[in-house]
């Protein structure tokens, strides 16, 4: 699935992210009551009029989150969410006429986040669109490479360890050593286990090295930072715990 990465730029003016929301809708005042209400909370607004316009645009990937309705010339807008879900997981909130309970139905089964009924106060869209955001958000870090226990913070796609923020200059088996105590986080872990995971199973080297790279660690974090990360768990092995 396409991820916006438009969640990521910053709004200098604003000093906030700058989050663009895209809304398909045919009737023009509708439209232009959104852009107006949208661009006063601090959003970017793309605007479409038609369905295959909001689907191009919603594939760019130059909005964040899509407010489409649903009675629209050339793609109605089940058509447009029904194609634009084969690429992308881009939050998008319908808009229904009053009462159409049959289309929220179809509108959820299709993978809308969720839908409003016109008429609608602008306060509860805008609510909703929050909402949507943070859920994606959320979504997203749950998806994520990044492990933490207290002020560190390792990325495994990075292959970063970082303090507070600073950047931990780690050798290969020392960051491995870490991500795998990190994944087991609260629990303890043998020295065959790490040494099987860190090392290699078919490693033919000395049996202590994981105690030779747990001081090491030690060094570069505990003593560094003036915490207690790594604890020995006497005649058993290690464990990191919250
Ligand atoms: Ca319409």
């Amino acid at each position: 699935m396409r991820r916006s990465s438009r969640l990521t730029v910053m709004n200098r003016e604003a000093g906030v992210m700058a989050v663009t929301v895209l809304v398909v809708e045919d009737e023009e005042k509708i439209g232009r009551f959104l852009e107006l209400e949208l661009k006063h909370e601090g959003y970017g607004v793309l605007k479409a009029q038609d369905g295959r316009e909001g689907l191009e645009l919603a594939l760019s990937g130059k909005a964040d989150l899509m407010v489409l309705d649903i009675m629209l010339p050339e793609l109605n807008g089940f058509e447009v969410l029904r194609r634009l879900r084969k690429n992308s997981d881009m939050p998008v909130i319908m808009l229904t006429a009053r009462d159409e309970v049959m289309d929220k139905v179809a509108g959820l089964d299709g993978g809308a986040d969720d839908y409003m009924t016109k008429p609608f106060a602008i306060e509860e869209l805008l609510a909703r669109i929050r909402l949507a955001l943070k859920k994606r958000q959320g979504a997203a870090r749950e998806n994520s490479s990044v492990l933490s226990c207290g002020g560190l913070t390792v990325d495994t796609a990075r292959y970063e360890a970082r303090f507070e923020g600073e950047l931990i200059e780690l050798t290969h088996r020392e960051f491995e050593l870490l991500r795998v105590l990190l994944e087991n986080k609260n629990i303890v872990i043998s020295r065959d286990t790490l040494l099987e995971k860190v090392c290699g199973y078919d490693y033919m080297g000395e049996t202590n090295i994981i105690d030779v790279y747990v001081r090491y660690l030690r060094g570069k974090i505990d003593d560094k930072y003036g915490i207690k990360l790594i604890q020995t768990v006497r005649g058993v092995g290690y464990c990191i715990k919250d």
